[in-house]
């Protein structure tokens, strides 16, 4: 019999009510004669309160203890759970990380899973029980509990299906599955049946987010089908599958958006070799994500460079770059209120004309764009973060993503 592995989110696992109402839904699968592995979340707002308590005992907590605090709330969910499956009569057993030997590199708080050891929960599964296994939580080669950043059960659930060959990989969530963008902001978004785990990664690194993103580039490593679905429906959700033939028949499958991001431009920037290493240089060491980068063909040997940074370590990221414009002679400035609006398709890769298109539904609506950026299956532009709402209807609009239902 297959191992299914299922992941269920924290407002899954909300309540003691909903906690019921999981294990009452493993069991109808167990019934059926699927070999369940759980993975869990902490109850909703457990982790943020896990993390408002340590910040009133310091600021900064200490990163190593910080980790053995979080990885409490996991705890919680999956004794409650399997509490609940034996008291509907089957059997279950609850599992922590270290249990089944998930190891991990030393990073607190962003640990990376290495290595697991399936023996534990395969013996249990021979033994006709339900497993359910805290997500979120590893243990490094020291034995220090890590946890795998925020969000970070969705990996668990994804290496697990992976380490124990499972059929499939569910993530059950408050959500139906993966829309063509923000349900919220455009009336018109649909549900795919199925995307690439390719433009999931482009879609969820540009802001929609349903899956972590780790555990999406897990899944596309180890080919893991993940099928994204409600816990409050027995619809089918949305697969994130390998790409097909199919998926390229069309153009566009999503359009996603992203207004945490603040630009910087560098003007009179001396054309010079080692000028940009030199700029970028406390910035990354800083460890500030740079995302796009734009510099311009120079004019009597002085160029621009244009880059967005995160919201969050704008300020940061201006300090130290005025530093360094200063020792160029060159002059910075900043606005953080953008957004990038990207439109993501495999199909791109096959058709000309795409990017035409974007470009010709932003201008009849009036909205400049400040920055184009591309990739095979990726095209973003920057705009006034005013303009976000009207650009996503737009664009989703003008490739009919209401209609085009992608078939696998
Ligand atoms: N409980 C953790 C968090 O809130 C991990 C997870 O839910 O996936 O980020
Ligand atoms: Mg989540």
């Amino acid at each position: 019999m297959s191992i299914i592995v299922q992941k269920y989110g924290g407002t899954s696992v909300g309540s003691i009510e909903k906690i019921r109402d999981v294990a009452q839904r493993v069991i109808e699968y167990h019934k059926q004669g699927g070999r369940m592995v759980v993975v869990l979340s902490a109850m909703s707002g457990q982790t943020n309160q896990l993390i408002e308590l340590a910040k009133e005992i310091a600021r900064e907590p200490d990163l190593r203890e910080l980790d053995v605090l979080l990885s409490t709330g996991e705890q919680m969910s999956i004794s409650l759970f399997a509490m609940a499956v034996k008291s509907m009569g089957y059997d279950a057993r609850s599992l922590l990380g270290f249990q089944v030997g998930i190891r991990t590199d030393q990073l607190y708080g962003k640990a990376r899973i290495h290595d697991i050891d399936t023996s534990r929960i395969l013996k249990n599964l021979e033994k006709n029980r339900i497993v359910a296994v805290a997500g979120f939580q590893g243990l490094d080669e020291k034995n220090n509990i890590t946890t795998l950043g925020r969000g970070g059960s969705d990996t668990t659930a994804v290496a697990l299906a992976a380490a124990l060959r499972a059929e499939v990989c569910e993530i059950f969530t408050d959500v139906d599955g993966v829309f063509t963008t923000d349900p919220n902001i455009c009336s018109k978004a649909r549900k795919m049946d199925s995307i690439s785990y390719d433009e999931m990664l482009e879609m969820a690194s540009l802001g929609a987010k349903v899956l972590e993103i780790r555990s999406v580039e897990f899944a596309k490593k180890f080919g893991v089908p993940i099928h994204v679905r409600s816990t409050f429906t027995k619809e089918r959700g949305t697969m994130v599958v390998a790409e097909t033939k199919d998926m390229e028949k069309v153009l566009v499958s999503g359009v996603a958006f992203n207004k945490n991001e603040a630009r910087i431009t560098i003007r009179n920037v001396p054309d010079r070799p080692g000028i940009a290493a030199q700029i970028f240089d406390p910035v990354f060491q800083a460890g500030i994500v740079v995302d796009m980068i734009v510099q311009n063909t120079s004019a009597d040997g002085i160029t621009d460079l244009t880059f967005t940074v995160p919201n969050a370590d704008y300020n940061k990221a201006m300090t130290l770059l005025n530093n360094v414009s200063q020792d160029i002679g060159a002059d910075i400035i900043g606005d953080e209120n953008i957004a990038k609006i990207s439109i993501v398709g495999v199909g791109m890769k096959a058709h000309a004309g795409v990017a035409q298109k974007m470009f010709q539904t932003l201008s009849r609506e009036n909205i400049n764009i400040m920055m184009i950026s591309t990739s095979e299956i990726k095209i973003s532009c920057v705009v006034e973060e005013k303009y976000t709402e009207l650009a996503v209807r737009s664009l989703h609009d003008a490739f009919g993503l209401e209609n085009v239902t992608p078939e696998t």
